[in-house]
C-alpha cells in the first residue's frame, strides 16, 4: 500500500498555508513520498511549481469521501468527524493534513501549528505532523504499512519493517 500525505488546502493563516505547501515540497525531494493538494478554498493566491496534483474538491464532498463514517480514521483520531471537522455546524476541512493508503488513515484534529494549544498538542496539529515527516518519516508513520508511530520504535510494531 503506497502512503500519500494530502494537504486540505488552504490553512486560515497565510504563513501556515505557505510553510505547509515547502513542507509538501520537501517531503516529496527528500523523502520520495507522494503528496497532493485538496485545494477547498484558495484563500491565498496560486501555488506555483508544486510538484504533484492540486485538486479542487469541495469541502462537502472531502468531508464524505474521507472523513465521514471512516472506521480506521475515528480509532486513530479518537474523535468523531463531525466533531474535528465541523465548527458550529459548518465544515472546517481546510487547514488539516492527511495520510492516505487506500483511504484516509490518519489526519490532524488541530490545525496550524501546537503553539497556543499547550501540551500534548503537536501530536495532532497539521504542521507539526509535516514538520516531523520532513524531518524523519518514521518518527510519525510506516511507509511500508501506515502504522502510526511516536519516534521510540526500531522495528514497526505491525509489520516488522525496519525504521530508521
Ligand atoms: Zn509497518
Amino acid at each position: 500500500m503506497g502512503v500519500i500525505v494530502r494537504y486540505y488546502a488552504d490553512a486560515e493563516r497565510r504563513d501556515w498555508h505557505g510553510h505547509m505547501v515547502s513542507l509538501l515540497e520537501r517531503i516529496h525531494d527528500d523523502h520520495d513520498i507522494p503528496v497532493e493538494i485538496d485545494r477547498i478554498e484558495a484563500r491565498h493566491g496560486p501555488i506555483d511549481a508544486f510538484p504533484e496534483a492540486i485538486n479542487h474538491p469541495t469541502a462537502e464532498a472531502v468531508y464524505e469521501r474521507d472523513l465521514k463514517n471512516n472506521r480506521v480514521l475515528i480509532e486513530n483520531i479518537d474523535q468523531r468527524p463531525s466533531e474535528a471537522y465541523k465548527r458550529s455546524g459548518d465544515l472546517a476541512v481546510a487547514g488539516h493534513v492527511a495520510i492516505v493508503g487506500d483511504d484516509v488513515h490518519w489526519a490532524s484534529t488541530l490545525t496550524g501549528d501546537a503553539y497556543g494549544y499547550g501540551p500534548g498538542a503537536s501530536s495532532k496539529t497539521a504542521i507539526d505532523f509535516l514538520e516531523d515527516v520532513a524531518d524523519s518519516p518514521s518518527d510519525r508513520l510506516c511507509v511500508g504499512c501506515l502504522e502510526l508511530l511516536d519516534s521510540e520504535e526500531n522495528y514497526c510494531p505491525n509489520c516488522g519493517r525496519p525504521l530508521g
